[in-house]
């Protein structure tokens, strides 16, 4: 279900709490590019630090590589980019506002699915126990009329993009009427190809041969190192590289917030198997993928299998983990079956022999891959708006307040542990002081000593701290300091001694790990 009013309290959220700010915002801002707080930051290097030991540390035939940005031009011809990575945009003339035109028919079909779903969420309600969803989709004639109008529309597209017929995809619009969420109208001008990459000029001469891309994905440094890796780490093959990093995309539509960039980050994976392997190692790549994001705890349900009708000419299978976001259920993470189309490409464009001698077969072969590709900051984002809540509770005197919580897994939650003493006198500040140096050694702490005890909570449950340790008067005489859980908000005396050990349970990577392995 979309929930525009949580997406704008989660981007309210954001800016306030210092986790993500527009970028170059005192020049009001630049369209579909942001920067990461200080609180940001921190929660994304720990995706991106879970991403990274589960994939590097918890594999012995994964190692990692960070390629440049920069790559050399054929790069781009030979992974097809420069040819075809393109979207298909559209402009409403009233409006002036500008669509990609598969998106606007992808919401088309939704809508009617949506319609669907009510059919069957009204009858199960009239009919209770007894309802079978199958055998009222299968019978009911509303159901069916807007099922065979799917059928009809996912046919059309499916093949208008197989095809690249622009026209075709033009007038699937005008069929379906559909119109402009912004105007109403379904004034459109005619579809066009619309080229995502970025360019600029290596060194001081402008000329078309010096033209440089930045990087569109981090694939590709990936598979132009596949041989450097396999001789000097000795690989064998089945074997993965793993890379994090910016991706450049001038993306048609950016009004998402963090959902859509123009300036992100992915942290990829390519796994090369043998010929006729690859199924086999598909599949278990989408459960370990799949069972990677369930560990993170936002919810079992909000995830759910989209696999691609339409599939690149390459890629033998394709499937996207989509994510319930407060705008919907979209992509979050791709798996693609790309058969032995990237090496052979840049084998063929590079002249370099790009293949593996296997000792097993006795023979040479380009290998196949397995890919996964997974947005950071779409990781980033899934985790804020499962994480935010807002909690009414009773006060003492009769009436009631919100909390605003971040529920953020501990492990990769930004600050571990505050330290607040309870008055800014009698020694608790420095007391507090000893307490905070000895635990930042291990545990991201924040150190706090304004405003009053119950605001300096709330402040740390907006940016979703798993613990507050409490300095009081109390501490100086045995050495005991409260400890406050963030989410049951429970309080307990505990000993300063045990403290560490108490945090690390909760907060060490390690734990979430050992659920992967
Ligand atoms: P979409 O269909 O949403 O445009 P895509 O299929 O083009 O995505 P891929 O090329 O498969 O995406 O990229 C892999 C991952 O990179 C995506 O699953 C997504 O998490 C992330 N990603 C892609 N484009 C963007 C973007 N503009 N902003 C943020 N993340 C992105």
């Amino acid at each position: 279900m979309v929930n525009e009013e949580l997406f704008k309290k989660i981007i309210a959220h954001s800016k306030e709490y210092g986790f993500v700010f527009p970028s170059s915002e005192i020049y009001d801002g630049l369209s579909a590019v942001y920067d990461y707080g200080q609180n940001g930051v921190e929660l994304k290097n720990n995706i991106r630090k879970y991403w990274w030991e589960a994939m590097v540390k918890l594999n012995e035939n994964i190692v990692g590589i960070d390629a440049a940005i920069f790559m050399h031009p054929t790069v781009w011809k030979a992974s097809g980019h420069v040819g075809a990575f393109s979207d298909p945009l559209i402009d409403n003339k009233d409006s002036k506002k500008r669509y990609r035109a598969d998106v606007l028919i992808e919401e088309h079909r939704e809508k009617i699915q949506a319609k669907i779903d009510k059919e069957v969420d009204k009858a199960h309600k009239k009919f209770g126990d007894s309802f079978d969803k199958q055998q009222f989709t299968a019978t009911n004639p509303r159901a069916l009329e807007y099922q065979s109008k799917i059928d009809e529309l996912s046919t059309r597209f499916v093949k208008a993009l197989e095809t690249g017929d622009l026209t075709e995809i033009k007038k699937i619009i005008e069929d379906n009427e559909i119109v402009c969420p912004v105007s109403g109208t379904r004034n459109w001008t005619d579809v066009r190809q619309f080229n995502l990459m970025f360019d600029t000029k290596l060194g001081s001469v402008s000329e078309d041969s010096n033209t440089i891309y930045l990087r569109p994905e981090t694939a590709q440094g990936i598979f132009v190192n596949f041989l450097n890796v396999q001789k000097t780490g000795r690989m064998k093959i089945p074997f993965g590289i793993a890379q994090t990093g910016k991706a450049f995309r001038n993306e048609i539509v950016a009004r998402q917030f963090i959902f859509r960039m123009r300036e992100f980050e992915q942290m990829e994976m390519q796994f090369f198997v043998a010929p006729g392997d690859e199924n086999e190692w598909y599949e278990k790549w989408r459960e370990k993928r799949m069972k990677w994001h369930k560990t993170l705890g936002l919810g079992v349900e909000k995830y759910r299998w989209h696999n691609h009708e339409k599939l690149a000419h390459y890629a033998k299978a394709a499937a996207d983990i989509e994510f319930e976001f407060p705008i919907g259920f979209k992509e979050l993470e791709g798996i693609h079956s790309r058969t032995d189309f990237d090496l052979s490409q840049h084998q063929e464009f590079s002249g370099k022999k790009l293949q593996y001698f296997d000792p097993e077969r006795n023979e040479s072969y380009v290998p196949y891959v397995i890919e996964t590709s997974v947005g950071l900051d779409r990781m980033f984002l899934s985790v804020l708006s499962s994480a935010y809540k807002e909690e009414v509770l009773a006060k003492e005197d009769g009436t009631s307040e919100i909390r605003v919580v971040l529920s953020i897994h501990p492990a990769i939650a930004p600050v571990k542990v505050a330290v607040l003493p309870l008055v800014k006198k009698d020694g608790l500040p420095e007391k507090a002081r000893e307490i905070m140096n000895r635990l930042k050694i291990d545990f991201n702490c924040q150190y706090e000593e304004k405003d009053s005890i119950g605001k300096r909570y709330r402040r740390q449950d907006a940016i979703g701290t798993p613990f507050c340790v409490t300095v009081d008067h109390q501490s100086l005489e045995d050495n005991t300091v409260t400890l406050r859980y963030r989410d049951s908000m429970k309080q307990e005396r505990v000993d300063v001694e045990k403290l560490d050990e108490i945090i690390d349970k909760l907060v060490n990577m390690k734990y979430l790990l050992r659920q992967l392995d």
